[in-house]
């Protein structure tokens, strides 16, 4: 069985062909600068060279013509016909509280993935439309949405609710939902095979970090907090984003003239890493310049190698004790440093890193000792994977 994965973003669309016999990568792209001057998207078959087209794409469904000709093309294609696609799988922002797991696309559930826009307005809209050219292109076959969001409905209100008046949840539906619940599944799950012991006997605390970040607590396979809230403005910091902060600091700025959009945009733009730093969002120029002396890009990484500490503490209070804490996304899967400097605070719970295996990059392996009382893993995330699975599931159904 074939299922084609895609995830569009407001101007972009990623897309992966998984043979799910063997879960491997038959073919994988990226549509990008879809609706402005330069388009282009880059076509990648297992094994073959890269091709690149150049051409306009004024919407999701225009590149999704170019995916789908490249896909059964005689000489850089891996199908003959699109017929071989069995079902397709599309990465959904938001859930809200419509879904709590993977779901076949029907016409109501589409409705209400776009209705969710609110909650998500940069990116369930672009879901949608990706949805719908899918549809038009491949009438018939079934289609799944994963949700970010749907992994973290199984928190209880006291994780979930915020302590403003009631009715803020009841009429705008303000909680905490979460990010990132594709891979925070998708990592607990290879974690408990990694340890050879069943999900329901351990208590995770999974830490995506990559540009964006967010930690959650896993305990027997259900997650019960996690750190990003209604949107994934909340929590740690990351690379542009604040994290939390106390929220009189916007009626303040208000105060000295900054709008509400300056906020936001400061916020979700300006702060994080790059606005503490000064040098850059990216984790790899901050930690050099850190090391070369940058005290401000190395109070940037304080600040986000303490919040990661404090929130994994914070969870194993939540779920009363831990068996293992990972490490996954760009950072949390690359960076042996970052992972020394979050573990280093974390000797109460009987961690000891191996730091030879601290220091490898790229697989999923345990990189605590063996006399290590909490295993530490790094597991290199696969969302795409993860909602191949749960496509292949429900399409089978
Ligand atoms: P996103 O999907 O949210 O854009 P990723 O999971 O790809 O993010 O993570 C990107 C981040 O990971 C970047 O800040 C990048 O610098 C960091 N990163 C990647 N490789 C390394 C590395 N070897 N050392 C430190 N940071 C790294």
């Amino acid at each position: 069985m074939n299922v084609l994965v895609i995830n569009c973003g407001s101007s972009s669309l990623k897309y992966q062909l998984l043979d799910m016999t063997t879960e491997a990568v038959l073919a994988k792209g990226l549509a990008e600068r879809i609706g402005i001057e330069g388009s282009v998207v880059e076509h990648k078959p297992t094994g073959k060279d890269k091709v690149v087209f150049e051409q306009p794409l004024k919407d999701h469904k225009d590149a999704l013509d170019i995916v789908m000709a490249a896909l059964v093309n005689p000489e850089h294609g891996v199908i003959k016909d699109l017929k071989e696609i069995d079902a397709v799988g599309h990465r959904v922002a938001h859930g809200g509280e419509a879904f709590s797991a993977s779901a076949l696309v029907t016409p109501e559930a589409l409705k209400e993935i776009e209705e969710l826009s609110e909650l998500a307005p940069l990116h369930n809209p672009a879901n949608a439309l990706g949805i719908r050219a899918c549809m038009e292109l491949l009438p018939g076959v079934p289609m799944v949405a994963g949700f970010d969001t749907t992994f973290h409905q199984t928190m209880p209100a006291e994780a979930y609710i915020y302590p403003l008046p009631y009715e803020m949840y009841e009429k705008f539906k303000i909680r905490r939902y979460g990010f990132h619940g594709t891979s925070h599944r998708f990592v607990a799950l290879a974690a408990a095979d990694l340890m050879g012991e069943k999900i329901e006997n351990l208590k995770l605390v999974t830490c995506h970090l990559g540009n964006g970040a967010s930690v959650a607590a896993v305990r027997y396979g259900k997650c019960i907090d996690t750190s990003m809230g209604l949107t994934p403005l909340a929590g740690l910091e990351m690379g542009t984003r604040c994290g939390d902060i106390d929220p009189a600091i916007i009626p303040f700025l208000c105060g000295k003239g900054y709008s509400v959009e300056d906020i936001d945009k400061m916020m979700n733009k300006e702060s994080g890493v790059l606005g503490v730093s000064g040098v850059s969002s990216d984790f790899r120029d901050v930690e050099n310049a850190a090391d070369a002396g940058n005290k401000r890009a190395q109070l940037a990484l304080d600040i986000f190698h303490y919040r990661v500490k404090k929130t994994i503490g914070a969870y194993v209070a939540a779920m009363d004790g831990v068996d293992g804490i990972i490490f996954t996304a760009g950072l949390g899967e690359n960076s042996g440093t970052s992972r020394a400097a979050i573990c280093n605070g974390l000797k109460y719970l009987g961690i000891q890193l191996d730091d030879e295996k601290n220091s490898k990059r790229g697989e999923a392996m345990i990189i605590s000792t063996p006399e290590s009382r909490t295993k530490v893993m790094v597991i290199p995330t696969n969302e795409e994977l993860m909602i191949a699975r749960d496509t292949m599931a429900l399409a089978k159904k």
